[in-house]
Parts: structure tokens; sequence; C-alpha cells
């Protein structure tokens, strides 16, 4: 294993002060990882990336990211680690690369050579480093959501060894128990011989951006609620009410909002169990799509 190659796309620069969500990088590494382990695509044009990883950000990063993919395609290249190499071009007047340059000229970026060279050794680090990523930068939820999105095939042991091992258990235990064992939303409890089926201990603050494995910073939530709380379609304020986001449409998302937006979550068997106001602010700006006054 590749130790070397690991930490250098460990360095890279990804949270900014305060734990504030920056995917844009981590998901352009993504897509240019998938398109060498599937097409051997060494040079990411960036009509490419501006059609593939925009819509990401978009969905991915936080509300109103303003930051296309131009940002990591051109600052990874200033990166201490060296993974990233852009093709010559003009800056602007701020130091970054123009859009209109970079769209005129179809630009060419990718992986350093001697980062290529590693991959081409070997292709085991490409899954390696995949991992690392999105350990580092999403939560749990959502990394099979975000593989299929940029085409990235992984073995699901590999996913799920990594992944699982650095979790505290008992934070599911601890968090569902606090609930009732019911989502926190819903009410959702199916049990099956005994054992509480696709309910879930979510973090509030995602645990890659030093969110702990307390039980303030949790919330018994069934999948479906989770994902739309990791993704944003919905938070909790202050008030332990239910937000959901302006952001959420189709049927589903009018009973979503008719059925829960500004109506309180189900709260734990104790007040001191309740989620913490710092971990529920950092939901509130980080995550959710949308403004909580
Ligand atoms: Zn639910």
């Amino acid at each position: 294993m590749d130790i070397d190659l690991l930490k250098r796309f460990g360095s890279i620069r990804i949270f900014a002060k305060g734990g504030k969500l920056a995917p844009h990088k981590p998901l352009l590494l993504l897509y240019a990882l998938a398109q060498f382990k599937n097409e051997r695509i060494e040079r990411i044009v960036f009509s490419d990336a501006e059609s593939m990883v925009d819509p990401l950000i978009q969905t991915y990063g936080p509300f109103n990211a303003k930051t296309s993919v131009t940002y990591p395609y051109a600052r990874l290249a200033n990166d201490k680690s060296g993974i990233w190499w852009i093709e010559k071009h003009e800056k602007n007047a701020s130091g970054d690369l123009s859009l209109a340059e970079a769209r005129d000229r179809d630009l060419k970026a990718g992986f350093s050579e001697d980062v290529l060279r590693k991959f081409r050794e070997n292709p085991k680090l490409i899954d390696l480093v995949a991992i690392n990523l999105l350990d580092r930068n999403f939560p749990p939820s959502l990394h099979r959501d975000i593989l299929d999105a940029v085409g990235l095939y992984l073995g699901q042991d590999e996913l799920e060894v990594v992944i699982r091992k650095k979790r505290d258990p008992r934070f599911r235990g601890i968090v569902l128990s606090a609930y009732y064992e019911q989502c926190a939303i819903c009410k959702y409890d199916i049990k099956m011989n005994g054992a509480a089926v696709a309910l879930e201990a979510a973090h509030i603050q995602m645990h890659s951006a030093g969110g702990p494995d307390e039980v303030t910073n949790g919330l018994a939530l069934c999948v479906i609620h989770h994902k739309l709380f990791d993704l944003g379609a919905l938070t909790v304020d202050d008030d332990m009410n239910v937000r959901v986001s302006e952001r959420v449409v189709g049927d589903w998302g009018r009973k979503l909002n008719d059925e829960f937006h500004e109506r309180p979550i189900a709260l734990p068997r104790s007040t001191s169990m309740a989620p913490a106001p710092q971990y529920i602010h950092w939901h509130n700006r980080q995550v959710f799509k949308g403004v909580v006054r």
C-alpha cells in the first residue's frame, strides 16, 4: 500500500475554518478517478468537468454554493500535495482561472504524471484513494450515491470495511434507544425478530467534519429521512421543529412539507439527550438547502 500517496491526497485542504463544508475538490477528484479507472482517461477536459461535477457541487455542497468546478479545477494544481496538473492558462485579477477562458479553450487538467504512474502500476490505489476521499468528506449514507453519480464502482466489501471500522458501534444503540427506536421525523419503527430495521443513527454534524459520536449529535431516522437529512432536504431548528427545504418538489415533496414542515420532531426520552444547538446550527448552515431563521 502506498501510504505516501494516500497522505498526499489526505493533505488536500478541504474543510475551511469552523467545519465549513467544501466538497468541490473531492468531487472533482472522484470524477477524475472514475474517468481513469473506467476509460484510462488521464486528462479531464473542462467542458466534461463542468457538465458532470457542477451539478454534484449543487447537490452535495452547501446551500447556494457559489463556487463552480472552475475553483477546484485550477486550485488543486496549487496544492502542496502535487497531485494535480493543469494546462497553462491566464489568471484573472483575483488569481483564478477565468471561466470564459476555460470554456473557450476547453482546458485540460488531471492527475500529475507521478500520480498517474502510481495508478498505472497499482490500480488498487484508485479504490483506496476514493474510499479515503469519501470517508473524510461525506456522510456514509451518501457514499454509494456519490460513487454512482461519478461512475466509480468499488467492491462493496472494500467500501464497508474502511468506513465501518472507524465508527463507534455504541453510537447507533444509544441513539436508537434514546428515540424509542422510532424515526424522530415520521415515527417509523418496524422491527423484525425484535431488531429495528431500516432505522439508523444519523450524525447531525458529520463525523468527517468533526461531529462526535454522542447522543446530542445524533438523531434516530428511517433510511429515507436519514438520506434526506444528509442531503439537506430536511433539517431541525432550535425549537426542535422540522424544516423542509423549498428545493423539495414532487408529490412526495408536498407530502413531506404538509406533514412535517414546522412540526416538532419526536423528542428523545430525556431533554439531556436532545440535539445540541451547536450541531443543529452546523447542519442548518452547512447542509440544509435553505435558510433557517
Ligand atoms: Zn422517517
